[in-house]
């Protein structure tokens, strides 16, 4: 097992943390020991499992409901955590929603893009700001960062649903500045880029991914990613595996971004 008494005694954030891959990523952590703030957003039961999924690896966890759109929200996640807890080691912005409808980029509407945007992108650059404060106030503790979930968006265009794209897009910047900025104080910044990842959010595209995937190819390991693959790279950076790295993109997807001929 990986586990370390370093990581044993340092505490977690996951947004987003109540299903699919926030909850793999929550369990991984828990798999190291960690102490998990499963933030998650309205669905209470699906929260719970987390929770017994991280206890059952061997974690522990509190469950934070909060928005992370909202800064009232994201302010009573910090506090709620460093109360039960102490100081956070490490934050993983998870947390998204995918645009509610498909909508062509000549006919998708602002409300859209403003809910899309404010989930996906003001939320994590915000939370993160306020975290990497709080990280600030206390410099002595080892191996922290901050982890943002990308997406494959963040470089291929699909013009049903570009408010998501611009989002990830922002994402991939997002790590670069946090990264340039918190390097001095020992806080290393990731960006782990997921493909296709089976869960809700995909749910409604499966049968058109099952083709792509398994008999077109897409991605050259021809299988659905699934939320653990992501888990385990978000836990070999809390375990400490890329002390040297920073500012990083950590594909995790199959294969998707090579250029093939
Ligand atoms: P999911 O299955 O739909 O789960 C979304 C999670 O985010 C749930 O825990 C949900 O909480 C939470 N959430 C949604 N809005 C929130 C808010 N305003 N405040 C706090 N929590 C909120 O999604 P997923 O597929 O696991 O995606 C997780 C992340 O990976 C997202 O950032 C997504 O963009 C990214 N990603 C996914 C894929 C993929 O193929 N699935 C690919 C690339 C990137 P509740 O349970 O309370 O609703």
């Amino acid at each position: 097992m990986m586990s370390t008494p370093t990581v044993r005694d340092r505490t977690a954030i996951v947004t987003g943390a109540s299903r699919g891959i926030g909850r793999a990523i929550a369990a991984a952590l828990g798999g190291l020991g960690m102490r998990i703030s499963i933030n998650y957003h309205a669905n209470r039961a699906a929260a719970d499992e987390a929770a017994a999924a991280v206890e059952h690896a061997g974690g522990q966890a509190l469950l934070v409901q909060a928005d992370v759109a909202k800064a009232e929200d994201r302010a009573r996640l910090l506090d709620e955590t460093v109360g039960r807890f102490g100081p956070v080691d490490l934050l993983v912005n998870n947390a998204g929603v995918a645009p509610k409808v498909r909508a062509d980029l000549l006919e998708a509407n602002e409300q859209s893009f403003d809910e899309v945007l404010a989930t996906n992108l003001k939320g994590p650059y915000f939370l993160s700001q306020q975290v990497a404060r709080h990280m600030l106030e206390h410099p002595d503790r080892p191996d922290r960062a901050i982890v943002n979930i990308g997406s494959l968006s963040a470089y291929a265009a699909s013009v049903n649903r570009g408010e998501y794209c611009v989002a990830k897009a922002g994402v991939a910047m997002m790590t670069t500045l946090f990264a340039a900025r918190l390097a001095d104080a020992g806080i290393n910044v990731f960006e782990v880029r997921p493909g296709i990842i089976e869960t809700d959010m995909t749910s409604a595209v499966k049968q058109k991914y099952d083709q792509l995937i398994v008999e077109q190819g897409l991605t050259p390991i021809r299988r659905w990613g699934r939320p653990e693959d992501i888990g385990r790279a978000v836990a070999a950076i809390a375990s400490g595996a890329f002390p040297f790295s920073t500012g990083e993109v950590i594909n995790v997807d199959g294969g998707f971004h090579m250029h093939r001929l």
